[in-house]
């Protein structure tokens, strides 16, 4: 959903906290019993920092491409709509079907989801589905692509539905402070919609369910124990369908917090790595970085509503002959946001990612800390690498414009490297971990 509540865009960059990645079922030997919590690994060998594959480099640098095309694309498509007046004839044949002003903005909104929907299907289509298959990543079927990517359009056309007649019937209720009541009215929904996307949006796509591994929960449980975490918060999620990616991440809010693991992270990572994904994602929990992330989104927020706010009069007065609306405040100017939003996002990425690499390697620290496995850390991220079609240091602009993790080499010479413990120096999160059990026996 992009729109003016970006703050979900946001807590979505930053929620699906991706990592470890696997390689070998067969799984190192386990440490002590016990595990996780209190392991330290005796190899202090520092794991090497893979070359990428071939097929690496040409994912790599063909993302680099599709990234540019997609940047382009989202400001195309909204301004076309936009200047060739077709949003005004859209708003038209929704004011002779709907006539009152609730329905003509509903019949607007949906109508103009279906047209994006149908302009963006190809440049998606290859993006989700047939890049995916022609590099190995994907196991899904086109039917069920298809179908999930008609899903999304309802998700999204009844998010925009429910939330976005707020700020229309304000711009019009009040047009000097309209930007600021949108503002608040935006972070309580994104709010809202944080709240409620694991229990109510995340299960019409995927089965979410208790581990099925009892014995691996248990080494995971007495982990988050240690973290502070209930137990009942981690829930495993049927991926194998669709993907061989590996992940696993923190999303909602409150009483909705959660960890959920793919069942293709459980799969291929040995319990070492796993666990050591594991203590990332509780740091994301533990640290708040939803939240954080969220309140990023409110300030960017809050800026970017002021900026449409004084430059929108402006844009419209210019070109209303080309738009065919002289109000921000009628329902056809809706491509005008989603133009600024995109311009927005692309202006501030580097901003964004920056501060999602910051909380991605604060969790990476919270992980190393509570598990003290550097080297299932390492592996871990090796096999990340391997497997996702990683290279392990990207050029400075994929850094700066698209990069929401460290890079694969960063995180695997941070595991390296990284023992405060072994020093005597204090650590950073040690404080917030609880005492370990001692009746707290590991299963095999
Ligand atoms: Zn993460």
């Amino acid at each position: 959903m992009r729109s003016v509540v970006a703050l979900v865009l946001l807590c979505g960059a930053l929620a699906p906290a991706s990592n470890g990645q696997i390689a070998s079922r067969s799984g190192a030997n386990p440490p002590p019993p016990g595990a996780a919590a209190v392991s330290l690994s005796d190899d202090r060998a520092p794991v090497p920092v893979p070359e990428p594959s071939e097929k690496a480099i040409q994912f790599y640098r063909s993302g680099n491409v599709l990234w540019c095309l997609r940047a382009l694309w989202e400001l195309a498509v909204p301004a076309a709509i936009l200047f060739t007046g077709f949003s005004a004839r859209i708003r038209d044949r929704a004011e002779r079907i709907g006539r009152r002003w609730f329905f003509v903005v509903v019949i607007y909104l949906v109508t103009f989801m279906a047209v994006k929907y149908l302009l963006d299907w190809p440049l998606n289509c290859y993006q989700g589905f047939l890049r995916q298959h022609a590099y190995g990543l994907s196991r899904q079927s086109f039917g069920r692509w298809l179908g999930n990517s008609l899903k999304h359009l309802a998700v999204d056309t009844s998010g925009y539905v429910a939330f976005l007649w707020f700020p229309y019937l304000l711009m019009r209720k009040c047009p000097q402070r309209w930007w600021l009541h949108s503002w608040l009215a935006a972070t309580a929904a994104a709010l809202f919609v944080v709240l409620i996307t694991p229990i109510w949006i995340d299960p019409w796509f995927n089965q979410f369910s208790p581990m099925k591994n009892k014995a691996l929960e248990a080494d995971i449980l007495a982990l988050a124990e240690r973290a502070g975490i209930e137990g009942s918060r981690v829930f495993e999620v049927d991926q194998g369908a669709d993907t061989k990616a590996v992940n696993a991440y923190v999303t909602g809010f409150m009483g909705t917090k959660r960890i959920v693991l793919w069942d293709t992270i459980i799969a291929k990572l040995n319990r070492r790595e796993l666990l050591t994904v594991m203590g990332h994602e509780m740091g994301h929990y533990v640290l708040g970085h939803v939240a954080k992330g969220m309140l990023f989104g409110a300030a960017l927020g809050f800026f970017g509503i002021y900026l449409f706010a004084r430059l929108s009069g402006w844009l419209i007065d210019r070109f209303k002959g080309r738009f065919g609306f002289d109000s921000v405040s009628n329902i056809a100017s809706f491509p005008l946001i989603l133009l600024f939003v995109s311009a927005g996002n692309l202006a501030l990425d580097p901003l964004i990612l920056a501060f999602s690499r910051h909380l991605e390697h604060e969790a990476d620290r919270f992980g190393l800390e509570i598990t003290r496995d550097n080297r299932a850390a390492a592996n871990a991220f090796v096999k990340l690498q391997s497997e996702n079609l990683g290279v392990p240091r990207p050029g400075l602009m994929y850094t700066l414009c698209r990069a929401t993790h460290p890079s694969p080499g960063g995180r695997i010479d941070f595991a390296n490297t990284y023992r405060p413990w072994a020093k005597g120096e204090p650590l950073s999160y040690e404080h917030l971990f609880k005492a370990a059990r001692s009746d707290k026996v590991a299963t095999p």
